[in-house]
């Protein structure tokens, strides 16, 4: 007997890559092998030396196929075994080990948009719907559209054994939020670029596209971000490391730094407007949805708990932005003695 297994992974197209996946069919028990793919339809190798490696690094059910069918994130890899440059993975891997003393947790937003014939779920032809106001966390037809893919996502991410934490409908028509965590950094991240296929995939049975476009509407319209909560041990346990993570973001070029890296596109969803800080702004208050980082205010209440990095945009990659917030906070963090 056999069973089959759907390699992921991502490609390298610019500005903002793509996930890809094939399925190879293996006797059963067989181990997952390491495989190969063509680089030069990916975006990341020319034609005259275009093979390049797929890694396994995170197995889970694949809840489409059923049965003993997997699905398998991969890391892509030169052919000399050293990580390919479009790896983001590998980076991450790097600092997480380095820091795993810190004890790392996120939870990431993950908000996205479904289109149907090229404008967005509920968006009538040729026009605009009612402005927002109703959609947010709405319930009737007149207010979600796409909620039978949304509820068989959940489903199906619950099924893969993701650590999915929850799902609501979002302030434009046709857009939703779900949530991944808290989990360590690659662990969260791994499991929302599978969270991500399963919702391409399962939106492609009806005929749909979910999009991580940032600003999938231009106009009075809010944007999709991927808001990225964040602890520590330290920052779990006390306010002067929760006040001390919110500083380290602000030092320096590190919001520019930060910025950068949250997503093609960003300095028109931070407009400052739609419950944003402008891009190149740097604040954090609590309770502050206008504000770049938020303290959550029961965290205040607590005095401690995790802050939320408000910028980054529903297209980031979050293996470079539990990197980056990893790297930026748990150095500064011991540094101050705090660990
Ligand atoms: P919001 O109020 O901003 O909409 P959500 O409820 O959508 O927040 O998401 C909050 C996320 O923060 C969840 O994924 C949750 O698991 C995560 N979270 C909760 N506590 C922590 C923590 N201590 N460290 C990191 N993430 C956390
Ligand atoms: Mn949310
Ligand atoms: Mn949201
Ligand atoms: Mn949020």
């Amino acid at each position: 007997m056999t069973f089959k297994a759907e390699y992921i992974w991502i490609d390298g197209t610019e500005p903002t890559a793509k996930l890809r996946s094939k399925t190879r069919v293996l006797a059963d028990g067989a181990e997952l092998p390491i495989w190969g793919f063509d680089g030069s339809s990916t975006n990341q190798a020319d034609g005259h030396s275009s093979d390049l490696v797929l890694k396994p690094v995170f197995t889970c059910p694949d809840p489409i196929r059923g049965g003993d069918n997997v699905l398998v994130m991969c890391e892509v890899l030169n052919i000399d075994m050293t990580p390919h440059s479009s790896n983001t993975r590998a980076l991450l891997t790097e600092v997480a080990e380095r820091y795993a003393d810190q004890d790392p947790w996120f939870g990431i937003e993950q908000e996205y948009t479904f289109f149907k014939e090229g404008r967005p779920l509920g968006f009538p032809i040729g026009g605009f719907p009612a402005p927002q106001g109703g959609y947010y966390c709405g319930v009737g037809a007149d207010e979600v559209f796409g909620r039978d893919i949304v509820e068989k996502h959940l489903d199906l991410c619950l099924e893969a054994g993701l650590k999915i934490s929850g799902i609501n409908a979002e302030v434009m028509p046709g857009q939703w939020e779900f949530q991944v965590g808290a989990a360590g950094p690659v662990e969260v991240a791994d499991h929302l670029w599978v969270a991500r296929w399963l919702l391409y995939r399962v939106a492609e049975d009806f005929g749909i596209a979910a999009t991580l476009d940032p600003k999938p509407a231009k106009g009075d319209w809010n944007g999709a971000g991927a808001h990225t909560n964040f602890s520590t041990k330290a920052m779990r346990e006390g306010y002067d490391a929760i006040i001390a993570a919110c500083e380290a973001l602000g030092e320096g070029d590190k919001p520019l730094e930060h910025v950068k890296q949250y997503g093609h596109g960003i300095e028109d969803r931070l407009t400052g407007h739609h419950e944003t800080a402008p891009w190149n702004k740097y604040s954090y208050g609590v309770s502050d949805r206008g504000a770049s980082v938020r303290i959550p205010w029961q965290v205040e209440v607590d005095k401690k708990g995790y802050i939320e990095d408000r910028r980054p945009n529903a297209n980031v990659d979050p293996y470079v932005v539990t990197r980056l917030l990893v790297d930026t906070c748990c150095t500064a963090l011991e540094k101050a003695g705090l660990v």
